[in-house]
């Protein structure tokens, strides 16, 4: 950002920030600049401020601006040898890399961009919900970090030893060598799709979904089937059909708190479920960031704890119930599966950092642990209540949701005819943002409010600035 009380102007300083990129090779000769507008956006700064900037560059002959095709870094001819760069533009494109979905970067580059946003997009805690001060007073014990050399990919093995009680409260019984560290259930996730399945495979996963989220679906080649989600979850009946259909070879779900629904699957169609696994052999992929989130302080018994068949691997994370920037996950699986994964942490990046792993071994042994976990709860409800009564207030009956009763996600369809593009441009205009139902492959209509995120001070004001947008977008259509 320039610095508005620099004896330099706004624009001198736009300049030289922008020539440093260039010689330093973030854009190279050949490659296209961002639009005026959107540096503009980024800087903080009128548009012509911008314009200034370039002209400067232009007269540095350092850019070259062509109409139509943008602003473009120059390509310098040294004596008579002409230098020539990759056409890095065309590797990003050409590549199989899916890139995630175009809302979804909206919504971050807002986030990074515009001081001030309201954040009901984020999928993550509030400071104040984080055990910040535990964590701290933990890593300034010189006892905490007594070793700092590659680990087993694996996982730090004290930690794989505090998971197993960990996992006793929630009924799942294991053992040390049934347990791989992971950098977050997002690379647990990751894991699975490129190291166990294969282009072109089928799976099924729920609708709407935070799968849906991540192109890494699509990158890996997968058909994906779609399991339609009510209030309690999937229905088992589906799982049969598409395993009939479309020979499922795994299924992921997200039973507890769900994100981005709030629903909790029900006991019954657990039952049900566990049946169907073991009768059909197929393996189910259970993604639990948010049970001990359970509003009532009892959280609900995951599919593993009810695994008699061995079909399902169990993913956790330290992400929902104290910290995401921690980074620590884990997954519960056959024996098979956890050498074979691990043996992809050695060629990927030899495991995770011991640090963080030793900093979670010893909190969640701690004596802290547990009374953390009661604040978390206790703050979480605040904020859905907060936003369920925002919401009634602000919107009466025109927006419609479940009361989760654990995890930080609001499932709201809203009642108005209007364009998610528009809508998310309004919301941001008036300072505040959510994640756009079709990102998580909702028909569009529908919102994720995260209340885990905001602060508590906000969440009325938020869901005003969001009521506010709905009437613009509105007229707008
Ligand atoms: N799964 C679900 C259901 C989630 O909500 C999230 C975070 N939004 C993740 C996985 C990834 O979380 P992390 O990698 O931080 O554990």
């Amino acid at each position: 950002m320039p610095d508005r009380a620099s004896d330099k102007t706004l624009y001198e300083q736009i300049a030289e920030h922008l020539e440093q990129r260039i010689r330093v090779g973030e854009f190279p000769p050949g490659s296209l600049l961002p639009s005026e507008r959107r540096l503009a956006e980024q800087f903080g700064v009128n548009r012509s401020t911008v314009v200034l900037a370039f002209a400067e560059l232009r007269s540095l002959g350092l850019i070259e601006s062509r109409s139509g095709s943008g602003t473009m870094v120059s390509r310098p001819e040294e004596g008579a040898i002409r230098r020539h760069s990759p056409d890095w533009g065309r590797f990003a494109d050409d590549s199989s890399f899916v890139r995630n979905p175009a809302m979804f970067r909206k919504v971050r580059e807002a986030l990074q961009q515009i001081p001030g946003l309201i954040d009901m997009a984020s999928g993550e805690l509030s400071a104040d919900l984080m055990p910040t001060r535990e964590i701290v007073d933990i890593m300034s014990r010189s006892s905490t970090l007594s070793y700092l050399g590659y680990d087993n990919p694996q996982g730090y093995p004290p930690l794989r030893e505090a998971l197993v009680r960990y996992l006793q409260r929630l009924g799942i019984h294991t053992t040390d060598t049934s347990i791989i560290i992971t950098s977050g259930s997002q690379q647990s996730l990751y894991l699975i799709l490129r190291c166990l399945l294969s282009p072109g495979d089928a799976v099924a996963i729920e609708d709407p979904s935070y799968c849906y989220s991540l192109p890494m679906f699509r990158t890996a080649g997968l058909r994906v089937f779609r399991l339609p989600v009510d209030r309690h979850g999937v229905n088992p009946g589906d799982i049969r059909l598409l395993h009939k259909k479309h020979r499922i070879k795994m299924v992921f779900l997200n039973p507890n708190f769900q994100n981005p629904t709030g629903a909790l699957l029900s006991n019954e169609r657990r039952i049900q479920l566990m049946d169907l696994a073991s009768e059909l052999a197929l393996p189910i992929v259970e993604d639990d960031p948010y049970s001990l989130t359970a509003f009532n302080g009892v959280p609900p018994a995951p599919l593993k704890a009810m695994d008699k068949a061995g079909s399902v691997i169990y993913i956790g994370s330290f992400s929902k119930i104290a910290a995401s920037g921690l980074r620590i996950g884990w997954m519960v699986a056959p024996r098979s599966i956890v050498e074979q994964l691990a043996d992809a942490r050695q060629q990927m990046d030899f495991g995770l950092s011991v640090i963080p792993q030793q900093v979670v071994a010893t909190f969640l042994d701690s004596a802290g642990f547990e009374p953390h976990l009661e604040r978390l709860r206790i703050g979480l409800q605040f904020k859905r209540d907060l936003t369920v009564d925002a919401l009634r207030h602000k919107f009466n009956d025109r927006a419609r949701f479940w009361i989760p009763e654990g995890g930080m996600h609001l499932w709201c369809s809203i009642r108005a005819s209007f364009s998610e593009s528009q809508l998310l441009e309004q919301s941001i205009r008036a300072g505040f943002v959510y994640v756009p139902g079709s990102v998580h492959g909702s028909e569009s209509g529908c919102v994720r409010l995260t209340y885990g995120r905001a602060d508590a001070a906000d969440i009325d004001r938020g869901i005003a600035a969001l009521r506010q947008a709905v009437d613009r977008a509105e007229a707008d259509e």
